[in-house]
């Protein structure tokens, strides 16, 4: 029985059939052809009906083992079938020659459903190889993207790491060597005491300016999740219009609030908003050295609460706008290049985005987009909200 079946077609067999072993299939099989024909040889021929029934039997066993292991088997099965069918035929068929063709012809429609069968098994299986080798292929592809994918963001990471300890090398050395400078000058100097105050005085700043830059990247290293709460929005506003009142202190700075009435509170971390709005405006204040009007306008968005921060100042070069959000990235001496990148990641953090929707030599505007989060945590309470 081995030629029923390679062995290759044995093996998808075996699968197929579990621990059914292949060999015992194909005995079964033959033996239901030799079934089939001991009962076509002890029908009575008057019983004609029956032995039409059982002419058709003979196909179950051929399709059986054309489905189960292809062309070959299938032939074989239906050879066997014919052989028996022609054995099992009663003498009084064969009378005719009407009934030798029908016999002849029976025999080769086993031989052609068998083939057919195969043929077809055989193209389905040769598909499903090729489908599980282009599946086996697509996964080992898909494995060695991720592996490329993770050692990208890995060698990314590194890379973002060595520019932000670059970045705060350079930082810290300009107020570091001013201090040094300044201490220098006072050990050696036998200086009058308007210069001794003068000297002591850049070391307040640059130490300042060192405590800010410090404060500042602990905030982008470690950012504290936000404490969310609801917060009038003119109240926010306000806070954020006299703070940078107070920070900017040259008293030419002109500030205006434009709040959509329909608008109440919004829920986030009043601190940390703050920072981001505070942030928004002294660089709007900054991008107008010879002074202007700084709008912040808050409104309803499509999916939360929108706050503008316009100016009309230099705006940002078109090589740098993408390049604002990095740490360390500035224009300015005294920068720190931390502001919007911290920025960035506190309204990223409220699940919101910080976006410039504009920007010309007309100057730019800075938007926060922040979603209702209170319609997601306190349920009923989401129509204060707004
Ligand atoms: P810093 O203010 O310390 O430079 P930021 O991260 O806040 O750091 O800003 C990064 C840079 O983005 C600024 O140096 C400036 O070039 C640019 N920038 C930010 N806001 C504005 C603005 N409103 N108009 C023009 N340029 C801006």
């Amino acid at each position: 029985m081995a030629v029923l079946g390679t062995a290759a077609e044995e093996v998808v067999g075996a699968k197929e059939q579990g621990r059914v072993r292949p060999w015992l299939w194909q005995c079964a099989l033959v033996a239901t052809v030799g079934i089939v024909g001991v009962f076509q040889v002890l029908t009575p021929p008057k019983e004609i009906h029956w032995l039409y029934i059982l002419q058709r039997a003979y196909y179950v066993p051929i399709v059986l083992a054309s489905l189960r292991w292809g062309w070959r088997s299938g032939l074989m099965i239906s050879l066997l079938s014919g052989v028996a069918f022609a054995i099992g035929t009663p003498p009084v068929w064969n009378v005719r020659p009407v009934d030798v063709l029908d016999q002849f012809l029976s025999i080769c429609v086993f031989c052609l459903v068998g083939l057919i069968a195969g043929v077809l098994t055989d193209k389905q299986r040769r598909q499903q190889r090729a489908l599980e080798t282009a599946t086996d292929g697509l996964r080992q592809a898909n494995r060695e993207l991720q592996e490329n994918f993770e050692s990208m963001v890995r060698a990314d990471r590194l890379s973002a790491l060595g520019r932000l300890s670059a970045g705060l090398a350079h930082e810290i050395r300009n107020p570091l060597a001013s201090i040094e400078g300044a201490v220098t000058v006072l050990q050696r100097e036998s200086s009058s005491e308007e210069r001794r105050l003068e000297f002591l005085d850049i070391i307040q700043k640059e130490s300042w300016r060192l405590n800010r830059l410090l404060n500042r990247f602990l905030n982008f290293a470690r950012p504290r999740e936000p404490e969310l709460q609801a917060v009038s929005v003119g109240e926010l506003l306000d806070s954020v219009i006299s703070l940078a009142r107070h920070v900017d202190g040259s008293g030419r700075l002109e500030l205006k609030k434009e709040i959509d009435p329909t608008l109440s509170t919004v829920e986030c971390d009043p601190e940390q908003m703050k920072q981001v709005l505070l942030n928004l405006v002294m660089n709007a204040v900054q991008a107008m050295p010879c002074g202007g009007t700084v709008v912040l306008a808050a409104r309803r968005g499509e999916a939360g609460i929108v706050i503008d921060v316009e100016d009309h100042g230099t705006g940002i070069r078109q090589d740098n706008v993408e390049r604002v959000f990095d740490p360390f990235f500035t224009t300015k001496d005294a920068g720190t290049g931390l502001g919007l990148s911290v920025a960035h990641q506190i309204v990223t953090q409220h699940g919101g985005s910080l976006t410039i929707p504009r920007n010309s030599t007309d100057g730019s505007t800075f938007r926060i987009s922040l979603p209702w989060v209170a319609a997601h945590q306190h349920g009923q309470e989401q129509n204060s909200y707004r």
